[in-house]
């Protein structure tokens, strides 16, 4: 199996549905045939509308997010078999926003990825260090321990179904992005990581992508990088014409 190339949108809380419908429906006419796999990531009520207009189309859906609970009484939140209903692929999980505001530790990620995986959806699990880890070298072992918390307990067959975001905290949204090198060296640590754990084959197999400001104009020198296998992108899948530039440099 060859790692598939990725460049996956994350709307977080933006677009209305009726804008949301509008973007959506521009990137199904623009990206017909890309030479990588597309995934936009929206919130939940776009999911069902989006999902059946991509239905003839190659771009791929992902939620932001799931509950940590199967069903029940648990007011205003969304399953990750709701989500699987709508027509959704993938699941964007453990976003340093959501680790960050809504207190998502290891615990918590770790039993909404076992329910998206168990309800046929793929993840996108996020991890990265905040800027004073960086600063105090730490880096390694806050991505380590993110992973040994919520994801590396998954059987090697689970595993298939997992794409990495390595999203350094202090690049997300700020304009700041990781040099190509510091993001390379990541991502290679984070495949010895896998290859540890799961094989060298599975590491070899594993899609790892970069996210943190990265935009139309820096991502082709990212994505050059021998481990860097695509991009999570934030504020630049807002607009048609730049997500489609990263697309295109993927
Ligand atoms: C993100 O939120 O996943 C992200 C990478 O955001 P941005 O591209 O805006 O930094």
């Amino acid at each position: 199996m060859a790692r598939i190339k990725m460049v996956a949108g994350n709307w977080k809380m933006n677009k209305t549905l009726q804008e949301g419908v509008a973007l959506a429906t521009q990137l199904k006419e623009d990206v017909k045939n890309p030479s990588c796999a597309v995934v936009i990531g929206t919130p939940f009520i776009h999911l069902a509308t989006v999902a059946e207009l991509l239905k003839d189309s190659p771009i791929r859906l992902a939620a932001e997010n799931c509950a940590d609970k199967e069903k029940g009484a648990f007011t205003g939140e969304v399953s990750a078999e709701m989500v699987k209903s709508t027509g959704a692929e993938y699941c964007i999980l453990g976003h340093s926003e959501r680790r960050a505001y809504y207190h998502e530790d290891y615990e918590i990620l770790k039993n909404k990825v076992e329910l998206a995986l168990a309800n046929g959806l793929k993840v996108i699990f996020c991890i990265g260090e905040v800027k004073e880890e960086r600063e105090a070298g730490k880096q390694n072992e806050v991505v380590k321990a993110q992973l040994e918390g919520s994801v590396f307990h998954l059987s090697a067959e689970q595993w298939k179904n997992i794409t990495l975001a390595y999203e350094p905290v202090w690049a997300i949204g700020t304009g700041l992005t990781a040099t190509p090198a510091q993001a390379q060296d990541m991502h290679a640590y984070l495949r010895s990581l896998v290859a540890d754990k799961f094989g060298a084959a599975a590491a070899e197999d594993t899609t790892i992508l970069y996210g943190g400001s990265c935009n139309e104009k820096n991502a082709a020198e990212l994505f050059a990088c021998p481990d860097i296998d695509g991009g999570l992108i934030g504020g630049a899948a807002l607009v048609a014409e730049k997500f489609e530039a990263i697309i295109a440099a993927r």
